[in-house]
């Protein structure tokens, strides 16, 4: 009688021990990169964006570090460990030995998630610049591919005109016009909704390669903008790998934004499985009405 207790017991334990084991793997394993950013308010957006991650339920969420300054030579991520990478990143080269490891990932079926300046970071990297799609800043011009924007009838253009790349005109809440809603990022999304306001990048180029458009914003030339419609979510394939782009993010009340929470969340989901299972929230953004989750 004693030892069938026991024995109840033990199988009791084991079984309560194996149900964690199946939460725990049921859940996606995301790693925020970040250490170095022209942006000073950095370290907060990377405690919002694991906040707002891990209150899905659906995240783990670690975060990787860099020194302040210079290449960190001792930045070595197991990037390998994780199914999905978020950037947050805008500084100096990463070692050699970490740039091949995060190609590795990426071309083996990692999701990467680029969020705002990370799309300024490593303006000579060639395979970065294939994996982003598109970026601003950091020495990049015409030789680093076209500027890709929508025109007033809503085509591509791939300009290879010469000039820079990466500009924007002054922070503005500005409307967000979903152009793909069949994407899993965007299914259910109203075809516009207003962001908070934010730098609004224009200009972007890159290689562009394998790049699909999902949202545009409209660039006016009142606030300094380029009259164009500018990409502002974007998925790239790169080997096996998603990669789920938005330039959004400027500063915590760019992040704070329901659209901008919605967009991380769904679009961090579907970069690390290929699906989306997290719902549109009741307190979206609507048309003309931006809607802020503030604490
Ligand atoms: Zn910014």
């Amino acid at each position: 009688m004693y030892r069938s207790k026991i024995a109840a017991s033990l199988f009791a334990l084991v079984f309560v021990a194996l149900a964690s084991v199946s939460i725990a793997e049921d859940k996606i394993s995301a790693l925020i990169v970040e250490g170095q950013n022209n942006h000073g308010v950095w370290p907060k957006t990377t405690e919002m964006m694991t906040a707002f991650l891990e209150e899905t339920d659906r995240f783990t969420v670690d975060v990787a570090t860099t020194k302040p300054k210079g290449t960190d030579a001792d930045f070595k991520p197991k990037f390998s460990n994780y199914d999905v990478v978020i950037s947050n990143y805008n500084g100096a080269a990463w070692p050699a030995e970490t740039q091949q490891a995060f190609v590795q990932f990426v071309k083996e079926g990692g999701g990467f998630v680029v969020i705002h300046a990370a799309n300024n970071a490593f303006g000579k990297w060639s395979e970065y610049n294939q994996i982003i799609g598109l970026g601003g800043w950091g020495g990049r011009n015409e030789s680093s591919g076209p500027y890709v924007y929508l025109d007033g009838k809503g085509n591509t253009v791939r300009d290879p005109s010469p000039g820079r790349g990466g500009h924007h005109g002054s922070q503005h809440p500005f409307q967000i016009i979903v152009r793909d809603d069949s994407h899993p990022i965007t299914k259910g999304m109203p075809t516009a909704w207003m962001h908070s306001k934010d730098e609004l990048y224009d200009q972007l180029r890159g290689p562009s390669q394998n790049m699909h458009i999902l949202a545009t914003a409209h660039a006016s030339t009142d606030k300094g903008g380029t009259g164009r419609h500018e990409p502002m979510l974007m998925t790239v394939d790169y080997g096996k790998g998603r990669v789920f782009h938005t330039p959004m993010g400027h500063a915590e009340y760019s992040q704070d934004c329901v659209g901008f929470i919605t967009c991380l969340q769904r679009g961090t989901e579907w970069a690390a499985t290929g699906k989306v299972t997290l719902p549109i929230p009741k307190d979206f953004p609507s048309a003309d009405a931006v809607s802020r989750r503030t604490k």
